[in-house]
């Protein structure tokens, strides 16, 4: 493969970080762009010798100047509570922002991939959710921040193909999680496993019958990767997630048998309109790119406990409680 200028906007975040990595390992040129609001530097430190990468830090509602060959954007606080923390500035990081990015790739025409995500569907009243279904989304809720920044972002994307025929791509992206997550980013995962590591109870916020459907990380940079090298008829969107479909209850169960104990559990309220169910429909990703999730929940929850031991043990003076947690 020739090599590429590539942007990863929100690149010292979860995804991007690794998507960095992966695209650096193939001898791209990388440049990373964040404004440090939720991603963070230390998970780029391994890079900072690399001669062909290069990190910006800056706001995307602000223009930028960058010649890229491919716009990765990733860049958007995405945990629920970091979202809703500066909700005004979550709606302008994806509406504003997309449209920097796409006023960016059509001065010098390059590929831009959009990371839009399985929000768009919002509480769905279709099940699984296939990228036909137009959505449940309260507009005016906690939530609407995200979800309804994200849908305009799609409309952008699809106005600047239908205008300008940009060479857009676009992919909604269900919960995802594995190494380089934040351990305070607020998800139930990451919640989970660093509670768990450091002996408090887990909080399961309503009675945990809500669902969600987990994707570890490297099938989902497997999925982003062959999507930017698609032709350019693929332009989604397109689902990309794991269809194994958990309650939050199953998640403990699969998490206590990984701990090999009972964990304890505190039941808080169920937040404003939290999704109950979620579960992709992912035909169109097969058909199109030949792709479906390869990792389980067992075995990407084994990697990931071990990433957040290592940095907990790291970034956290807290003594484990937990002698049994994967060593
Ligand atoms: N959740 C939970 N405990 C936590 C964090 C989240 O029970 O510590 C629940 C949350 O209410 C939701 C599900 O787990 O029903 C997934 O939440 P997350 O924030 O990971 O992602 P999202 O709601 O955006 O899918």
């Amino acid at each position: 493969m020739s090599k590429k200028i590539i942007l990863i906007t929100g690149g010292a975040g979860f995804l991007g970080c690794n998507l960095t990595r992966k695209l650096l390992e193939e001898g791209h040129k990388v440049i990373v762009l964040d404004d440090l609001s939720t991603g963070r530097l230390q998970n780029l430190i391994d890079f900072e010798k690399n001669e062909n990468f290069e990190f910006i830090k800056h706001d995307i509602c602000d223009p930028i100047d960058v010649r890229a060959d491919w716009i990765f954007n990733f860049a958007c606080p995405a945990s629920p509570p970091k979202y809703q923390k500066d909700p005004i500035q979550t709606i302008k990081t994806s509406v504003w922002g997309s449209f920097n990015l796409l006023e960016l790739a059509r001065k010098y025409g390059s590929r831009i991939l959009h990371t839009s995500t399985s929000e768009v569907y919002g509480d769905p009243t279709v099940h699984p959710q296939i990228e036909t279904y137009r959505g449940n989304v309260n507009p005016i809720g906690i939530r609407a921040c995200y979800d309804e920044g994200k849908r305009c972002a799609e409309t952008l994307f699809f106005d600047y193909k239908r205008k300008f025929d940009l060479d857009i791509k676009v992919v909604r992206i269900f919960n995802t999680y594995g190494p380089y997550m934040d351990p305070d980013d607020g998800r139930v995962i990451s919640n989970f496993v660093v509670r768990a590591l450091k002996g408090l109870p887990l909080e399961v916020y309503g009675d945990g019958k809500q669902t969600r459907s987990f994707c570890y990380v490297d099938d989902m940079i497997k999925a982003l990767l062959l999507m930017i090298n698609s032709n350019s008829d693929v332009i989604g969107p397109i689902n990309i997630g794991n269809p194994g479909e958990f309650s939050i209850n199953e998640l403990v169960k699969v998490l206590e048998s990984l701990f090999a104990k009972k964990l304890s559990i505190n039941y808080k309220n169920l937040p404003q309109d939290d999704p109950m169910k979620r579960k992709p429909d992912i035909t169109l990703a097969r058909e199109l790119l030949g792709w479906e999730p390869k990792i389980n929940l067992n075995e990407g929850l084994e990697n990931s406990v071990k990433y957040f031991r290592s940095v907990i043990s790291e970034y956290n003076a807290d003594p484990f409680s937990c002698d049994s947690c994967l060593q």
